[in-house]
């Protein structure tokens, strides 16, 4: 059986079983990043597919968890989070950006980024609501748009700029709209929003009285000096926005499952309704051991610049070969243009290169909802550089 046809073979068409079972996400498939790595895992391919960091979270907080746990901080936490840590990230808004986060009522401890775009999703969107999103699209965004009955109306943004034509965006409002979903800095195009971009959002959810949410999971990953626009500048997003992050980017610790968040206090009570009865909690020790561990908010910066060393190291390095490099202004991904390489559709080049070039990507075609190839392949570069290497030692003999 094939690539393609093993992911048929797991989707619900395929088994009889479900036959009887209306599904609430028929065309849902295998996540491409899931899918991409167990392809790169059975090919013994590197994998520079998936985002996550290849090299060791701390020590020293792998000690502060430890020490929690054994020092018995094992039951429930507070159902917002705990406290301590709401604070600490309350503290980190006012000496970085000098905005005031109240941490008892606007700030909320989550499972991750996925669940709280999740249940941020679900507050809001009732049967029949229209969101818009930005294509390509960080791939929970649709699926929970529809697991709620909400319709996601997309905005196509092409390479090699990806820029937001605001104007056609206010043409895709209708009395349905509810909602807008941003990410920024933006996975999977490395591209940052600026202050023009959060002025036209605001507009349009100030006139329309449309929500937001902000996916700002890579906030704090921004290079060559350049600014992260959180929302929470804007009063009015701010009043009507929901602020998603993730401490899965920030502790290179993907696998913990921790995030958080901000909003207005009325939007964080009725986040709250939901979030009691969808986690309830997350967990107790690290939330604790994370609350001591960024004490120092000068650990944020080191983020943009230990993610930067790793971009120039491997776009220097990939100017050896036919792959264009696209500018990459924050995340801890590039796009790769390989119209130079092969005329293949992205999803088959991605296939392609992982088994037989032995380095695995992610097609940004995956990113869209309608066929679109523009011959762009996402490459994570959270990594060793001996990890690096050997991913470009097998790149140049393509
Ligand atoms: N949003 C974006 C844009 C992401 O890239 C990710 C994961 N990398 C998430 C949300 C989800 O974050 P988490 O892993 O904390 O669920
Ligand atoms: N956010 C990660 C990425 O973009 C993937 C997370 C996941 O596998 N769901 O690669």
């Amino acid at each position: 059986m094939n690539f393609q046809d093993k992911l048929l073979d797991l989707s619900y068409k395929n088994n009889p079983a479900m036959h009887s079972f209306i599904s609430k996400l028929p065309a849902t498939p295998v996540s491409i990043f899931s899918r991409m790595s167990q392809l790169a895992q059975s090919h013994d391919a590197v994998n520079l597919s998936q985002g996550f960091p290849d090299f060791a979270v701390d020590p020293q907080l792998i000690d502060l968890v430890t020490t929690y746990m054994q020092d018995g901080f094992n039951q429930y936490a507070p159902m917002p989070g705990v406290l301590a840590l709401r604070e600490r990230i309350a503290h980190k808004y006012q000496v970085l950006i000098r905005i005031d986060v109240n941490p008892e009522t606007e700030i909320t401890i989550t499972a991750g980024g996925t669940q709280a775009l999740f249940t941020a999703i679900g507050t809001l969107i009732h049967p029949g609501d229209e969101v818009i999103i930005f294509e390509p699209a960080y791939d929970s965004y649709k699926p929970s748009v529809e697991a709620f009955g909400g319709k996601v109306v997309p905005v196509q943004l092409f390479a090699p700029d990806f820029e937001i034509d605001w104007e056609s965006v206010r043409e895709k409002i209708t009395s349905r709209t509810k909602l807008i979903i941003i990410n920024n800095p933006n996975n999977p195009t490395g591209r940052i929003l600026t202050r023009k971009d959060i002025i036209a959002l605001e507009k349009l959810v100030g006139t329309y009285g449309l929500y937001v949410i902000s996916d700002e999971v890579y906030e704090h990953i921004t290079f060559d000096g350049r600014k992260h626009e959180s929302i929470l500048f804007s009063p009015v997003l701010r009043e009507r926005g929901y602020v998603v992050t993730s401490f899965g980017k920030v502790l290179h610790a993907t696998g913990w499952k921790i995030g958080y968040v901000v909003a207005s206090m009325h939007l964080t009570e009725e986040f709250r309704k939901i979030h009691q009865f969808n986690v309830f909690s997350v967990n107790t020790p690290m939330q604790w051991a994370i609350a001591d561990y960024l004490s120092d908010v000068d650990y944020y910066a080191s983020l943009s610049t230990g993610f930067q060393e790793k971009r120039d190291y491997l776009s220097t390095a990939l100017q050896q070969t036919q792959f264009k490099v696209l500018p990459c202004e924050g995340t801890y991904f590039m796009l790769l243009d390989y119209t130079e390489i092969s005329a293949q559709a992205e999803l088959d080049f991605a296939i392609y290169l992982t088994e037989k070039a032995k380095v695995a990507m992610i097609p940004i075609s995956s990113f869209y909802s309608e066929t679109v190839n523009q011959n762009l392949l996402r490459i994570c570069f959270a990594k060793e550089k001996s990890t690096l290497d050997r991913a470009m030692d097998y790149l140049l003999q393509i």
